[in-house]
């Protein structure tokens, strides 16, 4: 009887959450959806954030990403010289790849690190090349922001004080939009107004099932 009264008491294990891989292309809007999507009370995790906080705060990558990129990867006060690497691997696709083989399994590793902490039944990883590195197939669903490519442009300049030719020539290295639609399963279309986003954003996750 006792026996049978513990059996009763075990507690069912969590069911771990379901990952919504959240993507688009530059100035699409993801992060901005990010932020909507954490003031209805769902997390997320923010792969490109991590993976640059992640070179300064790993010993292991940063022994590492000297050895593939020299000293030179480091400033004086050890943090990672984004200039310098971004000149050695401009030029060098292998050297780049190289790179991303270092840095992209320690994301993998402090995204499940993260996840282990995440209670809701949903969670979202911000990632800008979901599809482009299949991430997508790592995840219950994914969803794609997107919008016209001149409301991007013209978004992107207004943020960052870019040319046009400096967003085009961004954009046209992505994965083009038409086909980042065929591979989602929720999509947000930004072409109008912050009010319409925040709408968009609430319908669509809470009919995530
Ligand atoms: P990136 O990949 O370049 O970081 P992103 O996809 O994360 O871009 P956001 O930073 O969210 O895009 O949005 C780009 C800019 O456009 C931001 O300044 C944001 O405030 C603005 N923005 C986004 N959506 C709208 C909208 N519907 N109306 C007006 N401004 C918007």
């Amino acid at each position: 009887m006792e026996e049978l009264h513990s059996e009763t008491q075990k507690a069912e294990p969590e069911p771990s959450p379901k990952i919504i891989g959240l993507t688009g292309g530059i100035g699409s809007g993801k992060t901005t959806v990010a932020h909507f999507i954490e003031e209805f009370g769902f997390p997320v995790y923010y792969s490109d954030d991590r993976a640059k906080a992640i070179v300064n705060e790993s010993e292991d990558l940063k022994i590492k990403i000297k050895e593939l990129l020299g000293e030179g990867a480091y400033d004086a006060n050890g943090l990672y010289d984004r200039k310098y690497v971004a000149e050695k691997v401009f030029t060098d696709k292998d050297l780049l790849h190289e790179l991303n083989e270092i840095i992209h399994p320690a994301v993998k590793i402090d995204f499940e690190n993260w996840l282990m902490k995440q209670t809701k039944y949903l969670v979202f990883k911000e990632t800008a090349l979901l599809f482009e590195l299949k991430l997508n197939k790592q995840c219950y669903k994914s969803l794609l922001v997107t919008a016209e490519d001149n409301i991007r442009t013209k978004r992107v300049m207004d943020r960052d004080g870019k040319t046009y030719r400096e967003v085009e020539s961004i954009m046209e290295k992505q994965m083009p939009e038409k086909d980042k639609i065929k591979l989602a399963d929720c999509l947000i279309y930004n072409n109008t107004n912050l009010e319409d986003l925040k709408e968009q954003t609430e319908r669509v996750i809470f009919s995530i099932e």
